[in-house]
């Protein structure tokens, strides 16, 4: 059975690969290992493809009296290997084709780490931060309820991702469970621990960015406490990233977010900064730091670059001013595909998102379990089983890059793809 056959037509201008934005940049991906995939090659069409994609309108009475309307999302790309699995985003510039990407690279990573999903996104076309709490609350709970026909404990799971956390996965979980009529922890992951979450996810997917950043560092030859580290997005990804790599010794020289850039030689006060931003939303406006601009955070001096922000941000603009050995995709998407090869071409080791953040949804993975079973597992087990993953993980994709001698990003999707494939092979095509 093969999908390229004279009846197929061609695909709609949003789904080809030199549609600008992730979506194109998800299918270049796919393009380059196609090679590499021997007889499964031939159900590589399906990779291409969402499985299912809804759109929402997500109307809600705002203070004021008036009715504002969103734009809300979730695709689930591919569900051979488990239900869909993946995070709920709230951004201004959140489209279809970036969702549809997201969710792409979910089914990669969930396969690169070999947790029983496929992959899944979701999102709303909001800026949240001109919301107050109930306008967001309302906001979440009739997304929820919009997007309740596909989701579900065996369905598809969706977690936190950017302007998204505990809270917001509380109000879903809940509106999901009035919905159906039964408490359903097991519908979202990324809850409150009085929720049904679980110990460790809040840090699990800065813990997995810092442990396999260790590891490829290592094989580089570069020794982590005497690193110099510039971090992209201080959040739930990069501030715990950088607290990690700052506990470890490394210097945390430079940090971008949403506000402006920072820079200090000797290295930032990583815990004072959390504490600026937890209060101040911000990086910007600390005191312990000098101000630089956005432009000059690509020409900083460090030897490990974190992106922990948004998609696009390492672009063949100023790939080659970047001065990191290392570079570990903490968020999304966050290289392009020319960036690549020129970060490649200047032997700078680049540790794709699909695996360098996958601890964020092994540890959901955890969560999940523990829900179904009702019993749950102490930090220590929890951190120890993200670890051991991990590190098999980055193990499975540095082995098969030296064996390919391809980048660790095509030795990633090479794995996945793979997986992913063979149990679509093994499922067959219904009916
Ligand atoms: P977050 O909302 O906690 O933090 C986002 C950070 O990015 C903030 O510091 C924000 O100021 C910064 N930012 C936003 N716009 C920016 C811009 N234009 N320039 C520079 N910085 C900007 O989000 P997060 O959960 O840390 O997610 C960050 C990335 O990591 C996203 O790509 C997300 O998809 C990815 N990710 C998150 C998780 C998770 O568990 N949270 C898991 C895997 C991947």
């Amino acid at each position: 059975m093969s999908y390229s056959n004279p009846y197929n037509h061609p695909l709609p201008s949003y789904l080809q690969a030199d549609h600008l934005g992730p979506w194109g940049i998800y299918l270049q991906q796919v393009d380059r290992v196609i090679p590499y995939l021997g007889h499964l090659a031939r159900w590589a069409e399906t990779l291409k493809r969402p499985k299912r994609a809804l759109i929402v309108d997500v109307p809600i009475q705002l203070d004021n009296g008036t009715v504002a309307h969103f734009e809300g999302y979730r695709v689930q790309h591919n569900t051979s290997r488990g239900p869909g699995k993946g995070g709920v985003r709230f951004h201004q510039d959140v489209t279809l084709s970036e969702v549809m990407a997201l969710s792409a690279w979910m089914s990669i990573k969930n396969a690169a780490v070999n947790v029983p999903y496929g992959g899944a996104k979701g999102g709303i076309r909001v800026d949240p931060k001109t919301l107050s709490r109930g306008e967001l609350e309302r906001m979440t709970r009739r997304y929820t309820s919009e997007i309740g026909i596909i989701i579900g404990p065996t369905k598809d799971i969706p977690a936190p991702d950017v302007n998204t956390n505990e809270q917001v996965m509380a109000w879903m979980m809940d509106t999901y469970s009035m919905n159906e009529g039964a408490t359903s922890t097991g519908v979202v992951t990324g809850k409150p621990i009085d929720l049904g979450g679980s110990l460790g996810r809040r840090e699990a997917t800065g813990r997995g960015v810092f442990t396999v950043g260790v590891e490829a560092a290592n094989h580089i030859g570069m020794d982590v406490s005497t690193a110099r580290i510039a971090v992209q997005g201080f959040g739930n990804v990069g501030g715990i990233a950088g607290k990690l790599f700052a506990q470890a010794g490394a210097r945390v020289v430079a940090v971008q977010d949403h506000g402006g850039t920072i820079y200090q030689e000797a290295g930032l006060d990583v815990p004072a900064l959390l504490a600026h931003v937890a209060v101040a939303g911000t990086v910007a406006g600390f005191a312990k730091a000098e101000v630089i601009s956005n432009d000059a955070f690509w020409d900083v001096d460090c030897d490990i670059l974190i992106p922990a922000a948004l998609e696009q941000q390492i672009t063949a603009a100023n790939a080659g001013r970047i001065k990191a050995r290392l570079v570990i995709e903490g968020a999304n998407g966050p290289t392009t595909p020319e960036a690549d090869d020129i970060l490649q071409e200047r032997n700078i080791l680049v540790l794709p998102d699909v695996i360098a953040n996958a601890g964020g949804v092994t540890v959901s993975y955890f969560e999940w379990v523990q829900d179904f079973s009702s019993f749950f597992w102490s930090e220590d087990e929890i951190n120890a089983r993200l670890v051991r993953i991990m590190k098999e993980a980055f193990a499975g994709v540095w082995h098969l890059a030296q064996e390919h001698k391809v980048s660790l990003r095509t030795a990633t999707f090479i794995m996945a793809c793979k997986r992913i494939l063979h149990a679509r092979e093994l499922r067959g095509l219904y009916p």
